[in-house]
């Protein structure tokens, strides 16, 4: 199997490097930094420089990639911003950075990707059941929700343009114990990761287009 993972620095991105190695797969993982590089290299997997948020490091990505084929593609790059709810606006500078990564970010990187996928390959973008208009009970975190949901619309036109080629859903990780989640939260990384992997390796093309949680429960929009 044939893995790539973009966002692998810490966190849930490099428990995803970490578990596909341990199960024998190839994995190819970008990172933004010489730290990231020597972690990813010390578990065996192809280290990528990669930050997207930045359009020239994004259409890097395409030659690096060129000429493989993904079984596995997880886009689970992202920032949460601040923790402010609603009605209180977000400065410009806070918007830029937080749509930039976790909207833009996969918008720029879904072309290339999709041009580097094995048939009937499996591709996942980590989102959050925060971006959940069905499911909103709190409003902290206004712009991180938004992102969500955006990039889960995102991911469901990715879906239909790849119709047949490949299963396209959104995870919702739980709330996991990483720098972003906190310590606080509910599970830890490799809890998180088996959940989604088992979802991945069992997905049908008929899931092309959904949002579950990372046990596979699936979730409302
Ligand atoms: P962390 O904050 O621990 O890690 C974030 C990861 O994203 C790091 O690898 C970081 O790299 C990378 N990243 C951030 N910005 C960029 C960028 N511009 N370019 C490339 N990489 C970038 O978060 P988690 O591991 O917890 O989160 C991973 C994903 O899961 C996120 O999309 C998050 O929204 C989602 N999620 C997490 C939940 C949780 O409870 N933890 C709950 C719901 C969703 P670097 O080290 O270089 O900063």
């Amino acid at each position: 199997m044939n893995v790539l993972i973009i966002g692998a620095s810490r966190g849930l991105g490099l428990e995803f490097v970490r578990q596909y190695r341990a199960a024998g797969a190839r994995v190819t993982a970008t990172v933004r930094d010489d730290a990231g590089r020597a972690r990813l290299t010390a578990l065996g997997a192809k280290p990528l420089t990669l930050d997207v948020a930045s359009a020239a490091s994004v259409s890097g990505l395409a030659w690096q990639i060129d000429g493989e084929a993904f079984d596995v593609v997880v886009i689970n790059a992202g920032v949460f911003g601040p923790r402010a709810g609603a009605l209180e606006a977000p400065t410009q500078d806070d918007f830029d950075t937080v749509m930039r990564t976790n909207v833009l970010g996969p918008m720029r990187l879904l072309p290339q990707v999709a041009e580097a996928l094995a048939p009937g390959a499996r591709l996942a973008i980590v989102s959050s059941r925060m971006g959940s208009i069905g499911l909103r009970t709190g409003t902290h975190g206004w712009l991180y929700r938004a992102s969500k949901a955006a990039v889960n619309s995102v991911m469901k036109d990715a879906a239909l343009a790849l119709a047949g080629r490949a299963t396209v859903i959104s995870f919702h990780p739980g709330w996991v114990r990483t720098d972003m989640g906190g310590a606080e939260a509910d599970i830890d990384a490799p809890t998180s990761i088996a959940g989604m992997r088992t979802v991945l390796a069992s997905v049908k093309p008929a899931d092309t287009g959904s949002f579950f949680n990372y046990d596979g429960q699936p979730l409302a929009w």
